[in-house]
């Protein structure tokens, strides 16, 4: 195994990682605000932490994780109070959703999934504790933190406060660095909104304390590894480092891990561009849950991952390609021994994929090992040259591959009956159309006219017939 490196926004660097326990991570992800359906941006973060999550696990590390349902922000209230329901029942909807994303991406549940709602005593008890120290103050039924009285503010998000005025505050939940300010703990009720009666008054939380006082209720007050996605830097976690550290003058966590955030074809996220993805939208266009976690874990997560169809069509071809490779290893229809020392090779893929996810996750590197290995081990059955002694390394080195990435078992048409998309609804969609017609093109020129039938036939199953032209190149209709 390779030293463990990732970087650290607090530091700027990257570090090798240490945990406080040997052996052991307590990790906290911000999860949701469950306000909408998640978009793919979003799960782009969220499919790196799922990664981390993995990777830590792989290297024998003992994982508690836990990620919150921020159920409590303004524009929940406002919502569900627009609606003239409860914050729950407005709520359930999206977090039973965000759920089923999770499993058809195959997102793994943490060891704690928690709800800002059943949490609101902790919230409580840590806003008195800043009472107590004097890092709040009242105005108007709210509660702000004074963030003067924290002279480490900004160490995070390395925002410069000069020209900040004393005792300016900010009332949302969510604000540019420009408006860098004091922060509201507890907001006082407004009319028609939902509000909690407790020990300090009425009202509801910030968003931010929040994260603080679950992150510590499960992982205690120093956590190993603290992520989100670069929005969250400031002022999210800024502000839960304040209050966290605040409170008990001991580091909140000692790693924080940011991931950059999602483009579409070169431009920022947004419904007015007409951009703007969920994964169901996704799935109803024909791409499968497979070909988006790919599309999505491909990019590491220290880069900004420019999302396009091209891309994803790529990333159907690719999970399609270790599938096939998968398949063939199964067939177990090789000759004795080692012919050409494919074992040693499989061991080297499994080091070089080691390699990259130490560095800092880097996902692409351990793709190309994968694919590295893939394509040689391909070439060498095609000519005998693959044996009965390299399966068992090959074999070890797809499992490892699949802990991490989680794509190799085809179970999409099951995931999206599981979502609720009627079989055939999702239809066979053109990326998949593209790609088996992508593996058949390479079956033929490999002379593998068996696979290449079957290719055929099972498109033809699906309703889609192809037709080869004289030229070599291969049309396709629907029937
Ligand atoms: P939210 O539901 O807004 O609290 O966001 C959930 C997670 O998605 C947070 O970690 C955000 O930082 C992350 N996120 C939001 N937009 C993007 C994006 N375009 N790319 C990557 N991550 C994002
Ligand atoms: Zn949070």
């Amino acid at each position: 195994m390779h030293e463990l490196r990732l970087h650290n926004t607090l530091s700027g660097k990257t570090e090798p990682f240490v945990p406080l326990r040997a052996g052991e991570v307590k990790m906290y992800t911000c999860g949701p605000t469950v306000y909408d359906y998640a978009h793919i941006g979003n799960f782009r973060t969220f499919v790196f932490q799922d990664i981390l999550r993995r990777y830590l696990k792989q290297r024998g590390l003992k994982l508690t994780h836990a990620m919150n349902l921020t159920d409590v922000d303004d524009r929940i209230i406002a919502n569900a109070a627009a609606a003239e329901v409860g914050i729950r029942e407005y709520t359930e909807k999206f977090a039973q959703a965000f759920f089923a994303d999770c499993q058809a991406l195959s997102v793994e549940a943490p060891e704690h999934w928690i709800r800002a709602t059943d949490h609101i005593p902790d919230m409580v008890r840590l806003i008195e504790r800043l009472q107590k120290k004097n890092f709040t103050y009242d105005s108007e039924g709210s509660i702000y933190f004074r963030i003067a009285r924290f002279p480490e503010y900004g160490k995070l998000s390395k925002i410069d406060l000069t020209g900040i005025q004393a005792g300016a505050r900010v009332d949302n939940d969510r604000y540019e660095k420009e408006s860098a300010r004091d922060f509201a703990l507890w907001k006082a009720p407004k009319a028609g909104e939902h509000f909690w009666e407790t020990e300090i008054g009425k009202g509801r939380p910030g968003w931010h304390i929040e994260c603080s006082a679950m992150a510590m209720k499960y992982l205690g007050e120093t956590l190993d590894i603290h992520t989100g996605g670069i929005d969250l830097a400031f002022p999210h976690h800024e502000n839960e480092i304040a209050q966290s550290e605040g409170a008990t003058s001991k580091p909140l966590a000692r790693y924080w891990l940011h991931a950059q955030h999602l483009l579409v074809e070169g431009e920022k996220m947004s419904k007015s561009l007409g951009n703007f993805f969920t994964m169901r939208d996704l799935y109803r266009k024909g791409y499968k849950p497979s070909a988006l976690r790919y599309a999505l874990a491909s990019v590491p997560y220290g880069r900004q991952l420019n999302f396009t169809f091209d891309g994803l069509q790529q990333a159907t071809s690719s999970v399609e390609r270790i599938r096939n490779f998968a398949d063939r290893l199964k067939q177990r229809k090789f000759a004795a021994g080692s012919p050409q020392g494919m074992k040693e090779r499989a061991a080297k893929a499994l080091d070089d994929f080691d390699a990259g996810l130490a560095d800092d996750l880097n996902t692409a590197v351990a793709l190309a090992a994968a694919f590295d290995f893939v394509r040689e081990a391909n070439i060498a059955m095609d000519s005998g040259g693959f044996g009965q002694d390299d399966m068992a390394s090959a074999e070890q080195f797809l499992e490892a591959f699949d802990e991490i990435f989680a794509v190799v078992k085809d179970n999409d048409g099951e995931k999206l009956k599981q979502l609720g998309f009627a079989p055939g609804e999702s239809g066979i969609g053109d990326a998949e159309v593209e790609a088996k017609i992508g593996e058949r093109q390479a079956a033929r020129q490999r002379r593998d006219f068996a696979r290449s039938d079957e290719i055929r036939k099972e498109l033809a199953e699906r309703g889609i017939m192809i037709e080869d032209s004289k030229d070599g190149s291969v049309r396709w209709k629907r029937k």
